[in-house]
Order: C-alpha cells, then sequence, then structure tokens
C-alpha cells in the first residue's frame, strides 16, 4: 500500500504552500503599484522641464531664437542619468532644433498635437528604442509652435524591477524558513498524537490499565485523550466482566458435566437391569436439561445485553403477559405455600419483545417464589406512572443482606449460602438486561429477614409509535 506523507509533512507543505500563494500576489501588488508610482513620478519631473520650455516661449513671445539658451541650460544642468531632451517645433511642425537625446533619437511629433492650441493638450507617449533605451517623449503646444520633450525612463523602471528582484531572490529563503518553522509546528502540535498512538499500541489484552497522559490544558487534543481513556476505561471494564463471565459459565458447566460423566461411567461399570438403566437415563436427562436451561441463560443474557432489534418491537400488553406469567407460577407457589396476589392496571402497553418481557417476570417471580418461605406472600403489581409503565414484584421472603445487594446483577453472583435453593446467578442479570435493553430498567429494594422488592420500569408505548406500526 503507498504510504501517505506524515501530517508533519503535509501541515508544512500547506503552510509553504499559503506563504508562496500570499507573498506571490503581495509582490505582484507592489511591483505594479511601484511601476506606475514611478512612471508617474518620471512624467512629473518631464512635464516640469517641458512647461519651463512652454513658458520661456511664452515670455520670448514666441521668438525660438531666445529661449534656445534656456532650454540648453536646462538639458545641461538636469542629471546625466534622466537624459533629458528638449525640442522647439514652428506652427508647422517643422523641428527648429533639438537638444540633449532628442538630438540623438529624433521623433516625430504626434499628428493629434499639430491641431491643438496651445495649453489645450499635451501627448505623452513612450518611445522604445531598444532594451537599453526607453524613453518617455512629451509634446504641447506653445506660443508660436510646440516644445518636445524625453526622458531616460530606465531609472525610474529600475527601481521597481529592484523591489520585483528583492522579493524573487528573498522568496526561496522565505519559503525554506516557513517550511522548517511549519515542520517544528506542525511536529510540536502531533507530539501529543503521537504519545496517544504509542499508549494505544502498548494496550493489550494483558495491559488494559494504561492510560494516555493529559496536560490538563483543556485543549481538543487533551479533550480527545479523556474520551479515549474513558473508552480505554469501559473497554477494560468490558473485558474484566467478560472474563469473569467465560471463567463462571465454565465453572458452572463442568461442575453438572463432571457429574454426568461419573453418573454415566458408575451406570456403565457393571450390567444393569432394564429399569435400574432407564432410570439412570432419566436422570441424566433432567441434569442435560439442566445443562440446556444454563446455556440458553448465557446466550439470553449475550442477546439481552446486545440490545433489542427494533423489528423485535411490539405493542405488548403488560398486564395481559403479567397475568398470563402469575397464573404459570400459580401452581409453584400453591406447593411452596405462597400466596400469589396481582394487582394489575388494564391495558398497560409498551413497544418490546413479549418472549423477552416473559423471560424478565418469570426470572422475578421464580425468584420471588423460590425465596419466600411458606406462609409469604408475593404481589405482583403494574401500573402507570408519567410515560412509564411500572411493575413491581414484591415477597415477605428471605430479603438480601446489604452486602450482597450491590452484587446480584453480576452474572453467577448468588447472595449468602443459597446452595440448597436451586439456581445458578443468571436470573436477575438477564432481567436487568431485557429491562435495560427496552429502554427501561429494574431496581431493587430489600430487607433481609422481612422481603424484598423488585421495580421494573418500561416505556410506555407512545402514541405515534403505535399509530406508526398500525400504518405499517
Ligand atoms: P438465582 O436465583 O439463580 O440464584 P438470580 O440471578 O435470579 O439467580 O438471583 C441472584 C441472587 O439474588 C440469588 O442467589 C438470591 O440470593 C438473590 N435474590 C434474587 N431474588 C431474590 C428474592 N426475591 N429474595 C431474596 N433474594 C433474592
Amino acid at each position: 500500500m503507498r504510504r501517505r506523507l506524515s501530517i508533519g509533512v503535509q501541515w508544512t507543505l500547506r503552510y509553504t504552500l499559503a506563504l508562496l500563494v500570499t507573498v506571490s500576489i503581495f509582490a505582484v501588488f507592489t511591483y505594479t503599484e511601484i511601476a506606475h508610482r514611478t512612471l508617474h513620478d518620471a512624467e512629473l519631473v518631464l512635464d516640469l522641464q517641458v512647461s519651463e520650455a512652454v513658458e520661456a516661449l511664452r515670455a520670448a513671445g514666441g521668438r525660438v531664437a531666445q529661449v534656445r539658451d534656456t532650454v540648453e541650460r536646462s538639458v545641461s544642468s538636469a542629471d546625466d542619468d534622466l537624459k533629458l531632451g528638449l525640442a522647439l517645433y514652428d506652427e508647422a511642425g517643422q523641428r527648429l532644433f533639438a537638444e540633449g537625446s532628442l538630438q540623438r533619437f529624433p521623433t516625430p511629433l504626434p499628428e493629434s498635437l499639430l491641431a491643438a492650441t496651445e495649453g489645450e493638450r499635451t501627448v505623452v507617449h513612450e518611445l522604445d528604442v531598444g532594451e537599453k533605451y526607453s524613453f518617455l517623449v512629451m509634446a504641447r503646444p506653445a506660443v508660436g509652435g510646440f516644445v518636445q520633450g524625453a526622458l531616460y525612463t530606465r531609472r525610474f523602471v529600475r527601481n521597481a524591477r529592484d523591489v520585483r528582484d528583492i522579493y524573487l531572490y528573498s522568496m526561496p529563503v522565505l519559503l525554506l524558513l516557513t517550511a522548517g518553522l511549519g515542520w517544528m509546528l506542525a511536529r510540536g502540535s502531533l507530539r501529543p498524537l503521537q504519545e496517544m498512538n504509542r499508549t494505544a499500541r502498548r494496550i493489550s489484552g494483558t495491559h488494559l490499565d494504561e492510560r494516555i497522559p493529559t496536560t490538563g490544558s483543556g485543549d481538543e487534543l487533551d479533550e480527545l485523550a479523556g474520551t479515549l481513556n474513558e473508552m480505554f476505561g469501559r473497554i477494560e471494564r468490558g473485558v474484566e466482566r467478560m472474563r469473569r463471565f467465560s471463567g463462571n459459565a465454565a465453572h458452572e458447566l463442568r461442575t453438572p458435566l463432571n457429574a454426568l460423566r461419573s453418573r454415566l461411567e458408575v451406570t456403565l461399570e457393571q450390567p444393569r437391569d432394564p429399569e435400574e438403566m432407564r432410570k439412570a437415563l432419566a436422570e441424566t436427562a433432567s441434569e442435560v436439561e439442566g445443562l440446556s436451561q444454563l446455556v440458553h441463560s448465557m446466550m439470553r443474557l449475550a442477546q439481552s445485553e446486545a440490545g433489542l432489534a427494533p423489528e423485535q418491537r411490539t405493542p405488548v400488553d403488560l398486564s395481559v403477559l403479567l397475568a398470563e406469567v402469575t397464573d404459570f407460577f400459580a401452581p409453584l407457589a400453591e406447593d411452596g405455600e405462597v400466596a400469589l396476589a396481582p394487582r394489575l392496571e388494564p391495558e398497560v402497553l409498551v413497544p418490546g419483545d413479549p418472549t423477552w418481557l416473559h423471560e424478565l417476570f418469570a426470572n422475578l417471580l421464580d425468584n420471588a417464589i423460590k425465596y419466600t418461605p411458606p406462609g409469604g406472600r408475593v404481589e405482583v403489581e403494574l401500573s402507570r406512572d408519567g410515560g412509564s409503565a411500572v411493575a413491581q414484584v414484591r415477597d415477605t421472603g428471605v430479603g438480601i443482606d446489604e452486602r450482597d445487594l450491590p452484587h446480584i446483577f453480576q452474572p453467577f453472583h448468588r447472595a449468602g449460602n443459597r446452595s440448597e435453593v436451586p439456581g445458578v446467578g443468571l436470573g436477575l442479570p438477564i432481567a436487568r438486561e431485557i429491562a435495560r435493553a427496552h429502554g427501561g430498567d429494574l431496581q431493587v429494594e430489600s430487607t433481609p429477614g422481612r422481603g424484598s422488592c423488585f421495580r421494573v420500569r418500561l416505556p410506555l408505548q407512545g402514541p405515534a409509535a403505535a399509530r406508526s406500526r398500525a400504518a405499517g
């Protein structure tokens, strides 16, 4: 796979490109502005010289011979660099005399000027006499003729070109400097990311407690480090839970499997009559049934932890469902001499999976009857509370010790010494996960020796949900 440029290099290239574009725009702007202004300066200088000659002609009443000295003086006293040239023409446009550069490069008057009168028009144009000599030429009507002036603009143009050259020569240095500084800045900003990367690499199945160091600056990277740390924490807790679960599950499966194997070995050790064989097989079948129940519970726990799929939700009338579950447990309650009293508000609809909800309440009722001694009472109540359905399974049983209370929803946790009561400790975790998968929760209150109350809260079927289902 082609390796992409590192972020540091990408940022450096971007900084440099940004500088290149900005400086280029700035350079083009300053160059044109300076070129424009210096040419304007040249025009002003020339204008001054031409105006002086025009003024001298006016003073001499148009007598050319009288101004010749003045013109000569102007040309000779001008800076050599300017290569000033001045020429006088008669009214017909015939050149009378020329001084300075206009002597070397005679330039005809523009046609448009010949028709003009004094002071009316000034024609400015550039006379290009090869790369080396570039002249600005200005002609203006005067008393008795025309005055023409020329000025070497190279000096003015050179100023602008000097500025352009400074930009051109300093550009590579500027770009190099920006690239270097950009690289340093990018690396500095990326250091926390590299640290995160290193930590994330170190985190593995055996090192889940590693965390990215945070600076406390509260900037975006610090926030990201915090978020990642929270995620690592959740992963760590999740993996820990899975480890505990699989360890417990293996233990729970091993005990009955060992018992099963020993029973089969003992049965097979010596010849048995058909009646003995039948008895042994019946016991084996009941143990296999227990094992399959255990596997079912583990699978249900995994499924409910993964959540409820939207298509699994149908409107379930909890009053009907709870009546069915109560009826189902009535014989067990009777056997245990426990009074079972349902008090159900009718038509309490929740969106959910009827099989899962059935299992939730079956687990609660099973426990309530199991952990209530003969003569006790189990009440099943259903009511509405705001937008929720509240179902309570209350018993007058043995209750749960304060030390056990925080743990009873953990898989395989069995409070106190319950070995005499059948069960593996998956009923409550499954019940709570089912409640949560339905957007609700399961809570418990208990007083040892007096009884427990398990309260399930589930969101009611909303009219919108009911309507959309009806339409669908
Ligand atoms: P199991 O009943 O199979 O042991 P559960 O997950 O259903 O597993 O329950 C976990 C533990 O919580 C039980 O071992 C029991 O100690 C306690 N418990 C649950 N329900 C009740 C109840 N109604 N009264 C007293 N203790 C209960």
